[in-house]
């Protein structure tokens, strides 16, 4: 038998479980394929990104041995029916794809021997510990299961059973306004790499594509290896851990990351292990008292710990569990396109959308307040349709993939799972981005006012959404305060911003997206 192994433009990784235990000298196939890219109009940092790290980890490969094809293709199937012939193999084996969609592709494929696929090691959680202990809860809540993780790996746990500090969540600390009038309101500059010659090659592919693609390529400065992906880490650790916590929840203009550590990409392409950053950002916590400097506070570690270990692997594993309708559900049932604007930031003068946006095109990333406040919270209240908003997040950011857009977009932050994952709905009026974020001083329309020429969008359909679904929502226990407040509003307010909501729509619908 002569196994090869197919790595997958995700699974970038020597500890990957297909090709982890192949003897060195085996055949191994990477493909770049045109097909997938045509798929949707990517974010060309996102194309970029994956097909220079892989043909870095190809390099990798070669010089430690391995007998490596790296084959540019029109599609998969053609690429490893060649491989197969040439390198007479009898098993193809590859990792169990992250993505659903991608394992379907596999089992579609014809080929010519078999293909085996292996359990996922990318996450702490495998699918089936995941699934024996949502099947062991009432609910599936985050909490219970970031507490369960922080036990089961003994992270950040005294020999007692309690957690370190006497205190599971540190949540309240961190949702500081931006003071950017305190001088210590410093955010540290990102990490970026200069593209070398491989990445430029492969921006050259991607500037004369034949299909449509997103963003700009200008600025990209992704780490593109292992060891780069790792500097990004030892940079977080440096200079933007201790100031992690307090402004994770802040947004300031002409700043695209605070203090957020920018590892998605290199986490969800395999160049970094979930544990070792886990591992990285807890060591930080023991030693530097160690080595004569300050602790870093405990809501700083314990913030990070929790995003890695508690959000990402839970979002993982809700993608595990959910069942096959989940995609498609639509809880609020909201039909409204997706305003062209998302294509385009210069389409908006609405000044927190048109910050988050540009920045969206320049880097293909916004850190998660951004995503979920700003620009989900709108699709959501102005009642986008949730696969027209979940179809643009997965073009529009370079750390894209199905497993992460079904929980985050479609679960998180539209809601319409109907509250499988959040236990009320991610919806905020002007309020929440004027206290948050500067964007509003900039901005032509007034967060203070719900109708009028000038009135903000986010509050007529705010109080439209809350209005329009009363019903439901008076069936979630966390909105009885709101709903209150918007019973005892005017019958001719309500009717005036209902009136405005539809308006805004209508000047939208009669110019439909051109990407999507
Ligand atoms: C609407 C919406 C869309 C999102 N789209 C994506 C996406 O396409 N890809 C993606 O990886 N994350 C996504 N997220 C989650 C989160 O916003 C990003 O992981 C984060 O902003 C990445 O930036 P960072 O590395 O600087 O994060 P940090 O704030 O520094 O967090 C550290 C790490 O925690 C992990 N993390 C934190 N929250 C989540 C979460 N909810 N789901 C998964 N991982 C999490 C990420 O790996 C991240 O790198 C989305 C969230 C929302 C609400
Ligand atoms: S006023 Fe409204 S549209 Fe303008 S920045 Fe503030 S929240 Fe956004």
């Amino acid at each position: 038998m002569k196994i090869g192994v197919w790595i997958l433009g995700d699974q970038l990784s020597l500890y990957g479980s297909a090709i982890a235990p192949l003897p060195v000298g085996s055949p191994v196939i990477l493909i770049e394929s045109l097909n997938h890219g045509r798929s949707r109009p990517y974010h060309q940092q996102k194309l970029i990104l994956v097909w220079s790290a892989m043909r870095h980890f190809a390099m990798e490969l070669k010089q430690r041995g391995y007998d490596v094809t790296y084959t540019e293709a029109e599609d998969f199937s053609t690429a490893l029916s060649n491989w197969i012939t040439i390198q007479q193999i009898t098993l193809v084996r590859v990792m169990t794809p992250t993505d659903k969609p991608f394992r379907s592709l596999i089992h579609s494929l014809q080929l010519s021997c078999p293909v085996e696929q292996v359990a996922n090691n990318q996450f702490l959680w495998s699918s089936e510990a995941f699934l024996q202990w949502a099947k062991s809860q009432k609910r599936v809540l985050m909490e219970n299961f970031y507490r369960e993780g922080r036990k089961r790996f003994q992270v950040l746990m005294q020999p007692d059973g309690q957690p370190i500090g006497n205190q599971w969540n540190f949540d309240k600390e961190n949702r500081k306004p931006p003071r950017k009038a305190d001088p210590n309101f410093n955010p540290p500059p990102p990490l970026w790499f200069p593209p070398d010659s491989i990445t430029q090659t492969v921006i050259e592919k991607v500037n004369t594509l034949d299909f449509p693609v997103y963003g700009d390529s200008q600025q990209f400065g992704w780490a593109v290896t292992r060891t780069q992906s790792l500097a990004v880490l030892e940079n977080f650790i440096e200079y933007r851990l201790k100031t992690f916590g307090p402004y994770e929840d802040a947004m300031v203009t002409g700043e695209d990351s605070l203090w957020h550590s920018l590892l998605s990409p290199y986490l969800n392409l395999g160049l970094l292990t979930p544990w070792e950053v886990v591992q990285r950002v807890e060591l930080e916590y023991h030693t530097r008292e160690t080595i004569g400097e300050h602790r870093i506070a405990l809501n700083n570690i314990e913030g990070m710990i929790r995003q890695v270990m508690g959000w990402r692997e839970y979002m993982r594993g809700i993608y595990e569990w959910s069942d096959p309708t989940y995609p498609n559900q639509n809880w609020f049932n909201h039909h409204h396109p997706l305003p062209p604007f998302f294509w385009d930031a210069t389409q908006t003068d609405m000044n927190c959308l048109h910050q988050c946006l540009q920045q969206t095109e320049r880097l293909g990333y916004a850190h998660h307040i951004q995503r979920l406040m700003v620009l989900s919270n709108f699709a959501l209240i102005a009642g986008i349709q949730p696969q027209a908003i979940e179809q643009w997040f997965h073009s529009a950011y370079v750390d894209a993939y199905d497993w992460v857009m079904q929980t985050n977009v479609i679960g998180m932050g539209q809601y319409a799972d109907g509250g499988v994952l959040a236990s009320k709905p991610y919806a905020a009026s002007a309020n929440y981005i004027n206290k948050m974020s500067d964007y509003c001083k900039a901005c032509p329309y007034d967060p203070k006012s719900r109708i009028g020429e000038t009135a903000c969008p986010f509050n007529f359909f705010y109080w439209d959404f809350l209005h329009r679904h009363r019903q439901k929502l008076s069936h979630q226990g966390r909105m009885g305060f709101i709903l209150k407040n918007l019973d005892q509003m005017d019958e001719a307010e309500l009717n005036g911003i209902r009136q405005q909501a539809i308006r805004w729509h209508q000047r939208y619908n009669s110019h439909p997206s051109t990407m999507a």
